[in-house]
């Protein structure tokens, strides 16, 4: 289990480079510093050498933009990793906003993230807790949010495709209609976690070699793809 440390300071992208800074001091000198918090290092029974410590970022939240964007009391922008809601123009937006308000806006909020807290688009992406728990995981569970793996965002795979399951078997949220394979196949971009019609205009920008085609919809959404918002799988 890595071990874990609070820090107070308030801009999340100041704490991730405070964080890279401590740890390349680790890799480096092979000493502890601890600047902010208590970092615990413990060493293996099988003499394994000791995980990193993971530092979990504290900041508020100014307002919910979306079902997976909020923006922080230091203005800057968060987007959920591992999940997307659905967008302006698809079913259940106001719905899952509702929702996504009422865990986070105005509240304290624990940030965790993969390797990179940022995608290819410097957006910063993390998994939110907040007071009701897992925040990224409560709307994929409650039927407000697809799974969306990428392979920078596979850290909680496990528990959000579980979520979803089981937000399908109840047909809640997005899930309420069953979703029924119009299409031979469904191309997907493991890439961006999107599966799509055959039809769509996406399809011809995927590289042949991450071309990934899965048989029916619920398998694309069963290996963590989100349906294209374009053409609506
Ligand atoms: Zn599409």
């Amino acid at each position: 289990m890595p071990s874990i440390t609070q820090s107070k300071t308030n801009r999340f992208s100041d704490l991730i480079a405070d964080h890279r800074g401590l740890i390349g001091g680790i890799a480096t000198a092979g000493v502890v510093l601890a600047i902010v918090g208590v970092y615990v290092f413990s060493w293996g029974a099988d003499g394994e050498p000791p995980t990193p410590p993971e530092k979990v970022f504290n900041a508020k939240v100014k307002r919910a933009i979306s079902a997976h964007t909020i923006k922080l009391k230091s203005d800057e922008r968060l987007n959920y990793a591992g999940i997307r809601g659905p967008y302006k123009d698809e079913p259940l937006f106001e719905e899952a906003l509702r929702r996504n308000k009422s865990l986070v806006e105005g509240r304290r909020i624990r940030m965790r993230y993969d390797k990179e807290p940022k995608d290819g688009k410097d957006r910063v992406r993390a998994y939110v807790f907040a007071d009701e728990g897992f925040v990224n995981e409560i709307l994929v569970r409650e039927g407000l949010a697809y799974v969306r793996l990428t392979p920078g965002e596979r850290r909680f795979a496990t528990e959000l495709l579980a979520a979803q399951a089981e937000a399908r078997r109840n047909r809640r949220g997005i899930w309420k209609q069953k979703p029924v394979s119009t299409e031979p196949r469904y191309p997907a971009d493991p890439k961006y976690g999107n599966f799509h019609r055959p039809s769509c205009e996406e399809v011809a920008k995927i590289k042949p070699e991450r071309l990934v085609t899965h048989k029916t919809s619920r398998r694309a959404t069963d290996a963590g793809c989100a349906p294209c918002p374009k053409c609506r799988p």
